[in-house]
């Protein structure tokens, strides 16, 4: 697999905000936020999109979004709410072929994201 951007952030060759990290995802703030809080949630465990969860075991595919919510509470985001976005592909706007959970808040959000 090509290794992109988010590789070498996970492997801290990049620096970035870190906002949460544990033993399966790493958390970050986007670079480009399009919300009052913008931030990135990747797992430890490589895949490129949403697609190639089909291929994870279901156990997996859970504990990712088990900790896309578990950021988002970390962040102070559940009573106010939140946006969770993952863009697939290019039709999907996919910019970085690591898979990617964008987490939206800390303002109301009107529209869609993009
Ligand atoms: P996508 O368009 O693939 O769904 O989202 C990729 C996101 O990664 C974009 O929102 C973009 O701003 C963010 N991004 C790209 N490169 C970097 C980087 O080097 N550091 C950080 N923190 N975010 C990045």
């Amino acid at each position: 697999m090509t290794e992109t951007i988010f590789d070498k952030i996970l492997a801290h060759q990049i620096p970035v905000q870190i906002v949460f990290e544990d033993a399966d995802v790493l958390a970050f703030k986007d670079i480009a936020p399009q919300a009052k809080v913008h931030v990135l949630v990747i797992p430890k465990k490589k895949a490129r999109n949403l697609s190639e969860l089909q291929t994870w075991a279901a156990q997996d595919v859970g504990l990712f979004f088990q900790k896309v919510a578990v950021v988002a509470a970390h962040l102070g985001l559940e009573k106010t709410g939140y946006r969770t976005v993952l863009n697939t592909g290019s039709d999907g706007g996919q910019s970085v072929d690591y898979i990617h959970a964008h987490l939206l808040g800390g303002e109301p959000l009107s529209g869609n994201f993009s």
